[in-house]
């Protein structure tokens, strides 16, 4: 069984319903929208589409609703593309975002109006996915304009993104937009919401204030390393996002900065999903390069929760053999796991809050005792977080009575759930975790088993007991 899970960014590569069925049973967890990109009417019926898929692989599969945040884009251009030669002097005209204004070699536009109070001469901007370096020469805030002199050149698109590394506070934290793309997926029922361009806690509660669903923190400014802790305690989850992160910092600091992330989020007992350009050869080609599958074997080993697919599965030609590649390395990686390392010293336990003693001693009592499994009967899921962020060796399975936290869980390292009736009496509630797993095939009759559940039972938070039960 699989214990690291995949998220697969659906686009025009993925999103008809025979290719969505075949990468489910291919392995896809988490199924992720990106609001950077298309209608809400588009998002809503991929949303359906996967839905149905997931039904018929028989698998729950969560949907990740991207927001695109604070981006800046430049406009349309002229022919699509140009190509920006050094010494070229380029003027964005910022505040502008018709359609009608098409831009070139020497004019484009900017999508925030404020970019020329917050930038001053001498401060560089990333075109081309950090591919283009500009340096800012004139600024002419009063006209809204700023000209910036091409350093390294290269081709760039219509509505690419602008990478200002050294911004500013005037630029919004959450835009508007977000909001209204917010609003359309709680309405279509995503199970999970991505913020992209994090720079403080605040970003994240002023989303919380908005919806239940769980927040995933994006990492990739330099001003969210800097504050990572208190970012990672406001959200559910995080993202390290290595692809606007590489042009942000310097892209030789991006592997540490993955480590470090990944272990300060295990210790806070929050899944972590590592992002971009894992197998990207795969875009292409149907076999990834050794580096690629070394990089997926090296964010498991460093203690993802969950690898990620863009391109590869929203645009790429191989979207059904990127998650089977990405399953298969999983597989044969998570041999080499430190379980015992990871058991004891993975998680910072809260040392008020039985729930962490329950979850590190269910995860000890499983090694030592050789239980087949732990259950965990659960309302919210917190439960079955703090289990799997201490990287047990035997399966977790999660029974809810809310199919959205059975989705939810979909994301944490090796959960699998399914859904159950709720129960009041706790008694009650045992008997029926263990015939659920009967049931359900996640153990056998004769195998040990250890569950762990709330009391007083329906009161989500509360775990404080652990159970091991002959079935
Ligand atoms: C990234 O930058 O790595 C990322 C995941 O964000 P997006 O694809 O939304 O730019």
């Amino acid at each position: 069984m699989r214990r690291t899970k995949i998220v697969a960014t659906i686009g025009p590569a993925s999103h008809d319903p025979e290719t969505l069925v075949r990468m489910i049973e291919a392995g896809v967890d988490v199924a992720r929208l990106n609001f950077s990109h298309g209608t809400h009417e588009q998002h809503a019926e991929t949303a359906e589409r996967v839905r149905s898929a997931a039904g018929r692989a028989g698998r729950p599969v969560a949907i990740l609703q991207d927001l695109p945040g604070p981006k800046l884009r430049i406009g349309k251009l002229k022919d699509g593309v140009v190509e920006l030669k050094p010494g070229d002097v380029v003027t964005f005209t910022c505040g502008d975002d018709s359609d009608d204004t098409l831009g070139d070699a020497r004019n484009m536009t900017i999508s925030w109006a404020g970019l020329a109070d917050a930038v001053s001469t001498g401060e560089v901007l990333y075109l081309a996915d950090g591919a283009i370096r500009l340096r800012t020469n004139a600024v002419r805030a009063g006209e809204r304009e700023v000209d910036a002199l091409v350093e390294i050149g290269g081709a760039v698109a219509s509505r690419q993104g602008v990478n200002l590394p050294n911004e500013t506070t005037e630029l919004p934290s959450v835009p508007e937009e977000d909001f209204e793309h917010l609003s359309a997926g709680m309405r279509m029922g995503v199970d999970m919401v991505a913020l992209s361009f994090v720079r403080t806690p605040e970003d994240v509660l002023s989303v919380r204030e908005r919806t239940r669903v769980p927040l995933i923190a994006k990492f990739e400014k330099p001003q969210a390393i800097d504050r990572a802790e208190e970012i990672i305690r406001a959200s559910d989850c995080i993202m390290v996002a290595r692809g606007d992160l590489g042009i942000e910092l310097p892209i030789e600091r991006v592997p540490i900065v993955q480590k470090k992330l990944l272990a300060m989020a295990g210790a806070h007992a929050r899944p972590a999903i590592t992002a971009t350009q894992m197998l990207d050869s795969m875009v292409t080609s149907s076999r990834p390069t050794r580096a690629e599958v070394a990089d997926v074997a090296n964010a498991i080993l460093d203690g993802t929760d969950a690898v990620m697919l863009s391109q590869e599965t929203a645009v790429g030609q191989h979207p059904i053999g990127a998650v089977s590649m990405m399953a298969a390395i999983a597989r044969e990686t998570e041999k080499e796991l430190p379980h015992d390392r990871w058991i004891e010293s993975r998680v910072n336990r809260d040392a008020r809050d039985p729930s962490y003693t329950v979850a590190y001693n269910a995860c000890r009592a499983a090694r030592e005792l050789g239980l087949k499994a732990l259950v965990i009967p659960t309302l919210s899921g917190r439960s079955v977080r703090l289990v799997s962020a201490h990287r047990p060796d035997v399966p977790i399975y999660c029974l809810s009575p809310g199919r959205e936290t059975v989705r939810r869980c979909q994301l944490m390292w090796g959960v699998t759930g399914a859904s159950m009736k709720r129960y009041e009496i706790t008694e009650e509630l045992i008997a029926e975790s263990a015939n659920r797993a009967l049931e359900l095939g996640w153990a056998k009759r004769g195998d040990r088993i250890g569950i762990t559940a709330g009391l007083p039972s329906g009161r989500p938070g509360t775990t404080s007991l652990f159970q091991v039960q002959q079935l």
